[in-house]
């Protein structure tokens, strides 16, 4: 398959460097040159190893060969707590898709072991070290640093808000001891974090030097196996008369995506409703075309406490059918003057795949409390906003909410709505007594460079 960048349409590239460089060296997103449908009759049924096989290996066939990806997805998903890697219950009328039995508690798993086992393969054919450096607003950090610790020739840099995360998201980072692992504290929120790395990504004479590469949610490897559990979820349920939603709770846009990307592979999703919490642009853009980057409100439901959702730039350049001007100019617009207003032709096409919801923070706590009490189930705060979004949105049909997290990783807020305490699960529970490592520094690039620097020479 070849890839182009949403900002360059002329310019291909193979998986390998879509992989590696997470990125494209003129700021767009790599998506592929043409689309690519599948063969459902082909796909129902199958364990969920299987399927991952089939959905990923057509995107990143020049990459390795089908045996080599067959080992790498059973090796990934072995660390699993459940032998499908996920789980689908019913909670009253919808079905929520639990995605959190993996590591580290976050569906942030799911793709992240697999592109740590996609670095340990490059680099075993390669004659080069790795520095990943990553922006995380909780989850993303801890994911990524389980996926690749350990590994030989390859660092792992995670830039946190400092005191913005949950104690447990926390303490899932920063308690390894592995020597190839560096949290930093930033002194800032999310996007400040993410605009530190893109400015280091940009600057080519450090990112090049330090031979940076990225896993954060843009990583197109990370988009292709998330589409796995869209289609898995989908072959469970289906019924013939009925047609099937997936709520989703949204930051980055990038889980999201993973579900567009299923259906523009041919899987007749219905709708994808985009949930989000106080942090609305996402539902300020799709439910009025206003794209607008507004302050960062801090939430109980930190992993999704975003203003600029990166993989938009995809949808994007969707929208203005590979008009790679088009999107270059929308996103200079947003850089520029931080606002993106869609127009209603745009906003027509993008209603027909997406609707969306937008949840404050009492109707979250309102949520996890009424569940709890209707059917003893303990949602996390960020999969109560999903769950939530199918009350604010009627839709006929099967439902699907997908969980994002683990709700023993938000003690405070579980506390809050219905006042009982949440363990972590036996085999983590020690990660709370272990010594915590990391390191605070300002919100400031040169800064980082010079820590990130000082540790790999
Ligand atoms: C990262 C995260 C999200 C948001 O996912 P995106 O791909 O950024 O939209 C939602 N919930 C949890 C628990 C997360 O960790």
């Amino acid at each position: 398959m070849e890839y182009i960048s949403t900002r360059n349409n002329k310019k291909t590239f193979k998986f390998r460097d879509v992989f590696i460089k997470g990125l494209a060296d003129d700021g767009g997103l790599f998506i592929p040159k043409s689309p690519h449908k599948v063969d459902i009759n082909e796909l129902k049924g199958l364990e969920y190893n299987d399927l991952a096989k089939k959905v990923i290996y057509p995107f990143i066939g020049d990459f390795m060969t089908e045996m080599d990806l067959d080992k790498i997805i059973d090796q990934s998903y072995s660390v699993f707590r459940k032998k499908n890697v996920i789980d689908l219950i019913k909670v009253g009328d919808r079905s929520v898709l639990e995605l959190f039995h993996g590591p580290t508690l976050a569906f942030k798993d799911v793709a992240m072991q697999l592109l740590g086992n996609f670095y340990e393969y490059y680099l075993n054919n390669q004659n080069e070290k790795l520095n990943i450096v990553v922006a995380t607003s909780g989850d993303t950090g801890a994911a990524a640093i389980d996926a690749i610790k350990g590994k030989n020739n390859i660092n792992i840099f995670v830039l946190h808000p400092h005191n913005r995360v949950s104690s447990v998201q926390r303490k899932l980072m920063t308690t390894g001891k592995d020597k190839n692992v560096f949290n930093i504290a930033v002194n800032g929120n999310f996007d400040d974090c993410q605009n530190l790395v893109k400015t280091m990504f940009a600057d080519k004479d450090f990112s090049n030097d330090i031979k940076m590469s990225g896993v954060n949610s843009i990583n197109w490897a990370r988009i292709i196996a998330q589409s796995v559990y869209y289609f898995y979820s989908y072959f469970l349920i289906e019924d013939d008369n009925r047609p099937i939603n997936f709520s989703v709770p949204t930051g980055n846009f990038g889980d999201v995506y993973a579900g567009y990307l299923a259906k523009k592979m041919g899987l007749p999703i219905n709708k994808l409703i985009v949930a989000t919490n106080q942090n609305d642009i996402l539902h300020r853009a799709i439910s009025r075309g206003s794209y607008e980057v507004e302050n960062v409100f801090e939430t109980i439901s930190p992993s999704m406490d975003i203003q600029v959702a990166s993989n938009f730039e995809r949808l994007l350049y969707d929208l203005n059918e590979g008009d790679d001007l088009q999107t270059i100019d929308a996103m200079k617009n947003i850089k520029e003057k931080g606002k993106y207003i869609i127009n209603q032709e745009k906003l027509d096409k993008i209603n027909a795949n997406f609707l969306s919801s937008r949840m404050s923070e009492e109707e979250v706590l309102k949520t996890i409390n009424e569940v709890y009490k209707k059917f003893n189930i303990v949602l996390d705060p960020h999969s109560a906003i999903g769950y939530g979004a199918f009350d604010k949105i009627n839709l006929d049909g099967n439902n699907i909410v997908l969980a994002t997290a683990h709700p023993c990783k938000f003690p405070d807020a579980i506390k809050k709505a219905i006042d009982i305490k949440t363990d972590l699960p036996k085999e983590l529970m020690f990660v709370m007594n272990e010594k915590e490592n990391y390191d605070t520094i300002e919100n400031d690039v040169e800064k980082v460079k010079q820590h990130i620097k000082e540790r790999i020479q």
